[in-house]
């Protein structure tokens, strides 16, 4: 018995054993060297040997309440306690409550809701849904970004724009996703400046729509991140729901990493009153409390369900367990005004890393939205020459943005890195000295940067 108690094995036994025995996400599996965590609490977890870390990119841009939530860990006590599992025909009161709750706060007509236990399934039915009900018409097409993350099973990886996709092809994935250039100022892919551009990357999703035929669907991240916190201008949003909307496009927008109050709004779409057809999201849904994720529908498509065979579900679709934990999760986004707090806090942040823009030649650029915030590193600010490509990941290479993470890890703060920018998304209750303490740590770091710089 004693065996299976963490507390019996030393810190270097959980390493080997798990680097032996399990892998690690997304890398090589040679060079990795787990960090050993022990507990966390409010901002901050720690290390097996009692280090604290400022959690500053809340883990995965997931635990957006924040480590150790009681009210969160009650409710789901409370439930596994009273039933852990039932299978998903039958229901429960937590599942009803869960369903209300989430009708006050999600945009615009989503009214039925699908659970599953990832971001990726969230996707990955929301392209079955286009599909099914499309059937008809054969509009089986589907547009994402470039630049974009939606999952990793075989629609959610076709889904996604970045490299992670070309790994996967050509054998492993779906037909007929086609990708469309991102509203990624910074680096426009048509080389254009706005607002001279006229929004062509907007326009160019119709132009898309014309000449592929057969469009049913479009997904987007609202505000791109883990590719880097890219923020649409204005007008953007806007124009690619008329599009949608005048093509007969179901608009799909993934709020897996925007949602929950993360960019200031409870939906980053709300910050331009957009009402997509269907919206997916996961993470915050239960602040990583439990593997929960949601696709919701509109009305239009909830209706068609209502005598089409709806093919499509999971063991633990809709796990009592999952569905406490959202419910209790929202209500504390609610009872700690979050959402509120996340627009506040996220201008204290923005300023703060301005300054980090000012003071380093190696900061290309620094985007945020409420406490979501991406600050991207250049070898020259001129030409805007990242220090790494994704090539550089891929094979194996050291990527500036890791040794600048390395070093911010042994002063205590941990921060999430991908390719040439780290995001930064705290925990919703973060305070401004503990945003001071992260800042302090990265303005330090980045020296390592800056002495590269041409
Ligand atoms: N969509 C977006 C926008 C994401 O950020 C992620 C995860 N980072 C996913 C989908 C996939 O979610 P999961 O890892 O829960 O499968």
């Amino acid at each position: 018995m004693g065996a299976i108690q963490g507390s019996t094995y030393d810190r270097e036994r959980v390493s080997r054993v798990t680097k032996e025995h399990t892998y690690g996400t997304w890398r090589k599996q040679g060079p990795w060297n787990p960090l050993v965590v022990e507990r966390a609490e409010g901002v901050y977890f720690y290390d097996k040997d009692g280090k604290a870390y400022l959690d500053f990119s809340s883990q995965l841009m997931c635990s957006n309440l924040g480590h150790s939530n009681s009210n969160v860990i009650e409710a789901m006590h409370r439930q596994a306690e009273k039933l852990a599992y039932i299978q998903p025909s039958y229901t429960i009161d937590a599942r009803a409550e869960l369903a209300e709750e989430l009708s006050s706060v999600l945009p615009g007509n989503l009214d039925r809701f699908f659970f599953g236990t990832s971001g990726t399934e969230a996707n990955e039915a929301a392209v079955k849904i286009i599909r099914m009900y499309n059937s008809s018409s054969g509009k089986v097409k589907i547009i994402s970004m470039y630049n974009s993350y939606h999952g990793s099973t075989a629609a959610s990886i076709s889904l996604t724009g970045d490299f992670r996709r070309i790994q996967a092809e050509p054998d492993f994935g779906i037909n007929g996703v086609v990708h469309a250039p991102p509203p990624y100022c910074y680096r426009c892919p048509f080389g254009l400046k706005y607002p001279d551009c006229g929004l062509a990357c907007a326009d160019y999703i119709e132009y898309m729509i014309k000449n592929e035929g057969n469009v049913g669907g479009l997904i987007m991240e609202p505000v791109t991140g883990t590719n880097g916190v890219v923020i649409p201008p204005p007008g953007y949003m806007e124009r690619v729901r008329e599009i949608t909307e005048e093509n007969d496009v179901i608009m799909v927008t993934d709020e897996v990493m925007s949602g929950w109050g993360r960019t200031g709004e409870w939906f980053a779409v709300d910050h331009w009153n957009i009402k997509p057809d269907i919206l997916t999201t996961a993470k915050g849904i239960t602040s990583a409390y439990f593997p929960l994720s949601l696709t919701a529908t509109d009305r239009r498509i909830s209706e068609y369900f209502e005598d089409h065979y709806f093919a499509h579900g999971h063991t633990y679709e809709a796990h009592p367990v999952g569905m406490a934990a959202a419910t209790a999760a929202i209500r504390e986004y609610k009872r700690l005004n979050l959402i509120e707090r996340a627009r506040e806090m996220g201008k204290y942040l923005s300023g703060r890393l301005e300054e980090l823009r000012e003071r380093h030649p190696s900061v290309g650029d620094v985007r945020s939205i409420g406490l979501f915030a991406a600050v991207e590193i250049v070898r020259n600010r001129e030409t805007r020459e990242p220090f790494n490509t994704y090539r550089d990941k891929v094979e194996g290479r050291p990527l500036m943005t890791d040794r600048i993470a390395s070093e911010m890890m042994k002063k205590g703060v941990y921060v999430n890195t991908w390719v040439s920018h780290f995001v930064i998304a705290p925990p919703l209750i973060i305070t401004k000295e503990e945003i001071d303490a992260g800042v302090s740590a990265m303005d330090d770091a980045l020296r390592l940067a800056d002495s590269e710089v041409k």
